[in-house]
């Protein structure tokens, strides 16, 4: 198959096993799947099931079994390239935890284009900003003079700045209030569908995932129970009963949401 034939990313029957003194968590089993250039793939299932894990393996930051993730094309384990980071970016839950604390919003979107030797930094900066709808006035503010919903503008700045082909997103609304998080879901749908971006968006929600996804993983315990449409999990006629009762459950929740006052 030639490279531009072949998904963007490739996951074969991968496996990831936590070591700890004497303990071992196969925290995941067997897990296949493919994204299509430009698609966007969801990973949903109850907190445990593995979903972190997998992105991380795909993002390279944990070592895997050698052939079991392929990305453009290419066998890639925890060993990634500048090439490769320029590639492939994320974008995790907490935009309090991965934004330094004592570095403006200047800084933290300067430093990627320093590393990778991009000049015309002052007007990437600028553009990277408006991209995600910040207004320059914040510039030079620090992460704790801005709210959950602008630190994660910025750290989806961060992630694009750079042009990635791969965008990870990791629960990337689940700190921010629900008021906000439908804000930067339709941001992030936005971007993704204006730069072609292939995604992977992780959630515990599974309407989250069913908005922003054109097909899904279900997980659980480790391994994918099945992998459906987004259209089956709006109209819940999933294959396996474990899926048919998240999402009978999710569909409680939202029920229960829209009704509290
Ligand atoms: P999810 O993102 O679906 O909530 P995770 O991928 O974070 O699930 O975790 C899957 C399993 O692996 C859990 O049992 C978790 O406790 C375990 N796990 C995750 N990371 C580590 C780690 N660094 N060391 C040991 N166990 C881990
Ligand atoms: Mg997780």
């Amino acid at each position: 198959m030639s490279v531009a034939a072949e998904p963007m990313i490739v996951v074969g029957n991968l496996d990831v096993t936590f070591a700890g003194g004497r303990s071992r968590t196969a925290a995941v089993q067997g897990v296949s799947f493919d994204v299509t250039r430009g698609g966007s793939f969801g990973i949903v299932g109850e907190s445990g099931s593995g979903k972190s894990t997998v992105l991380k393996a795909v993002a390279g930051l944990i070592d895997v079994r050698p052939g079991s993730i392929r990305i453009n094309g290419q066998v890639k384990g925890a060993k990634r390239t500048k090439a490769d980071r320029k590639l492939l970016q994320y974008v995790f839950q907490d935009p309090y935890g991965s934004l330094h604390p004592r570095q403006t919003v200047d800084r933290t979107l300067r430093e990627p284009l320093a590393i990778h030797g991009l000049g015309g930094a002052d007007e990437r900066i600028v553009a990277a900003l408006a991209d995600v709808g910040l207004d320059s006035r914040h510039r030079y503010s620090y992460p704790h003079q801005l709210s959950g919903g602008q630190r994660q503008r910025v750290a989806i700045a961060r992630a694009l700045i750079l042009s990635p082909s791969i965008l990870l997103l990791d629960e990337p609304t689940s700190a921010l209030d629900v008021s906000v998080q439908a804000e930067i879901l339709n941001l992030l749908a936005e971007l993704r569908k204006a730069r072609s971006l292939t995604t992977i968006f992780v959630s515990h929600d599974l309407a989250v995932i069913a908005h922003f996804c054109e097909r899904a993983a279900i997980m659980r315990e480790g391994r994918i129970v099945e992998t459906v449409s987004a259209q089956t999990l709006r109209d819940g006629d999933a294959g396996q009963p474990y899926s048919r009762s998240l999402i009978a459950a999710s569909r409680g929740y939202q029920r229960a949401r829209a009704a509290s006052p």
